[in-house]
């Protein structure tokens, strides 16, 4: 997975990204991110990529010119359009699901506004996704790209340690992750639950499907409609209720 930011400030996300389990798939060449600098692409003198809107109104708005500008040399360069992905509160939310479907790319571009947003015209020539993290306002799309490429990186085969851990978590099939324990077996007088110390791994299964079922439903009931139950985890959902 190849993933090109177009941001002002590419310190920012290079930064953020460059540590930990995706710094890690960085160095093994399972990914590589790249910022571009929108700023680089401005015929203004000092660098200037924004502007007051027009029809009045606080704030400044990105220009079109620089923004396109980026994409169409990476489009360039690459020899190939890649989906770029605006970040804005007026987007579709991020979900897992989504995560899924855009890890099957071979690139993407994030497009991170700043200030008042974009000009609505780059909007309209480039973008192929407008994805937000969720219902409030942030100053910039960087922690939003941040977020999703964390999130698109983990499902990539060999980023996570083991790709089994990938499976069994939160949102799939939309249930939430049973709790997990680690050493040591008492901790401030509580007890890890017995069944995993038992070592009986289709006793250990069910348990942790059974509170899987239970959380979601305290936590996330609206998760549920769309769960994949048997019929026997719907009647233990039922006894819940
Ligand atoms: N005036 C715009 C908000 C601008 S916020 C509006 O009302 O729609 C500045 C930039 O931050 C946006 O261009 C966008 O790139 C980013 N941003 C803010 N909130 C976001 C969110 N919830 N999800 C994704 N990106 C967001």
């Amino acid at each position: 997975m190849n993933y090109h930011i177009l941001t002002l400030f590419p310190e920012m996300v290079l930064d953020g990204l460059n540590t930990s389990i995706i710094g890690r798939a960085v160095s093994k060449g399972l990914l590589s991110i790249e910022a571009i600098n929108i700023r680089d692409y401005t015929a203004q003198k000092h660098g200037r990529v924004d502007d007051a809107p027009y029809g009045g109104g606080a704030g400044l708005v990105i220009q079109a010119e620089p923004v396109c500008g980026a994409y169409e040399a990476l489009c360039q360069k690459l020899g190939k359009r890649p989906r770029v992905l605006y970040m804005t509160p007026q987007g579709q939310v991020f979900h897992q699901k989504m995560a899924e479907e855009l890890s099957q790319e071979e690139d993407l571009v994030f497009l991170c506004g700043h200030y008042e947003g974009i000009d609505e015209r780059a909007l309209e020539l480039i973008v192929t996704d407008y994805l937000s993290v969720g219902d409030y306002v942030l100053t910039g799309g960087e922690l939003p790209a941040m977020v999703m490429i964390d999130c698109i990186s983990r499902l990539i085969p060999g980023v996570l340690h083991n790709d089994v851990s990938a499976e069994v978590e939160s949102f799939q099939d939309n249930l939430l992750e049973y709790p997990q324990y680690t050493r040591p077996e008492v901790y401030e007088g509580m007890q890890v639950p017995e069944v995993l110390l038992s070592g009986h791994h289709k006793n250990i299964e069910e348990w942790r499907r059974c509170e899987s079922i239970k959380r979601t439903l305290e936590r996330r009931p609206d998760l549920l409609k769309e769960a994949k139950l048997s019929e026997k985890e719907k009647q233990y959902l039922e006894s819940l209720q």
